[in-house]
């Protein structure tokens, strides 16, 4: 609580119209769906402020299409505050992915949660399955994972809708990197891009 104390009183010493600027008004650009870890706070890696990005958060980020939780925040984001940017991003040494390799039974809730990402490590076993060094395979897998979820984004029938009638928003899969805090862009997706033709609705 001091700590909250002192930043508040540091943000108005900065600007004094801060937090009346930001109680009136947010106008996101941004929808960031990331993962829970505490080492990855969306705001702080990417150098912006309270009011720039709308953010979503769970182990391993993961987009299910099940997901009410996920899905309210991408349709609100969407369709109300009208982003132009869905951001994916995973990041290297993640837990959840690492936890997801094992056989290890982590109890029903989990063992649902990780079964998704094994479902990714299915889809591209052989690949993954030439590499050798463990962690340099987790964080293949990392990577894989995130653009299956940006994929799993452009299956919604939220995004195919925005897509055609605004042209918008633009997927981007990014990866960050714990060790040196660097993000790498993966995989973009542009409005109108091509998935498999099962995905499609044509009748938004
Ligand atoms: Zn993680």
């Amino acid at each position: 609580m001091l700590e909250n104390k002192a930043w508040a009183q540091e943000m108005v010493e900065d600007d004094p119209d801060y937090f009346n600027r930001l109680a009136k008004l947010q106008t996101p650009d941004f929808l960031w769906i990331g993962c829970s870890d505490s080492r990855v706070p969306a705001n702080e890696i990417t150098g912006t402020q309270p009011g720039e990005i709308f953010v979503h958060r769970n182990i391993a980020n993961l987009v299910i299409h099940t997901d009410v939780n996920l899905l309210s925040v991408l349709d609100y984001a969407v369709n109300h505050l009208k982003v132009n940017h869905v951001i994916v991003c995973g990041h290297y040494g993640c837990g959840g992915v690492k936890a997801s390799m094992t056989n290890h039974d982590f109890n029903h809730l989990l063992n649902m949660w990780l079964r998704n990402i094994k479902d990714v490590y299915r889809l591209y076993q052989s690949e993954l399955e030439t590499i050798a060094d463990e962690e340099a395979r987790a964080d293949r897998l990392v990577e894989l994972n995130v653009k299956e979820q940006v994929m799993k984004l452009a299956k919604t029938s939220i995004i195919q809708r925005a897509w055609q009638n605004r042209n918008s928003p633009v997927l981007h899969g990014w990866v960050y990197g714990l060790k040196d805090g660097i993000i790498k862009n993966l995989f973009d997706m542009n409005p109108g891009s091509e998935m498999d033709n099962i995905y499609k609705y044509d009748d938004l």
